[in-house]
């Protein structure tokens, strides 16, 4: 039900990978998300679970994060969706980074 997923970014060429949903035993405790910090405009992959009333994060469900999803394609963890393509990127900061599942994981 967890998912490692590969980035990236159209325009600049930024990548990375970040865990996203838990795992079939730690998924009520543990949902590791895409985020930014606040704080340091940096790309962190949290446990949505810890941090979701905080407000020291946007989340990549979070649609402020979110550019145009022409094909409306999501990837979905429970109440959580993020689009696969034009998300925010930390690096040059247009909505330009997609997102590419690389393996699934339970
Ligand atoms: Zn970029």
């Amino acid at each position: 039900m967890g998912n490692i997923i590969a980035t990236k970014c159209k325009s600049c060429g930024f990548s990375n990978e970040f865990r996203y949903g838990g795992g079939r035993f730690s998924y009520q405790t543990h949902c590791p998300v895409p985020a930014i910090n606040k704080e340091t405009l940096k790309f962190e992959n949290i446990n949505y679970l810890e941090h979701k009333d905080s407000d020291k994060y946007l989340f990549y469900s979070d649609n402020i994060l979110k550019g145009n999803n022409f094909d409306n394609n999501t990837i979905n963890n429970f109440d959580l969706k993020l689009n696969m393509v034009n998300n925010y990127c930390p690096s040059c900061k247009e909505k330009s980074l997609d997102f590419r599942i690389t393996m699934f994981t339970d």
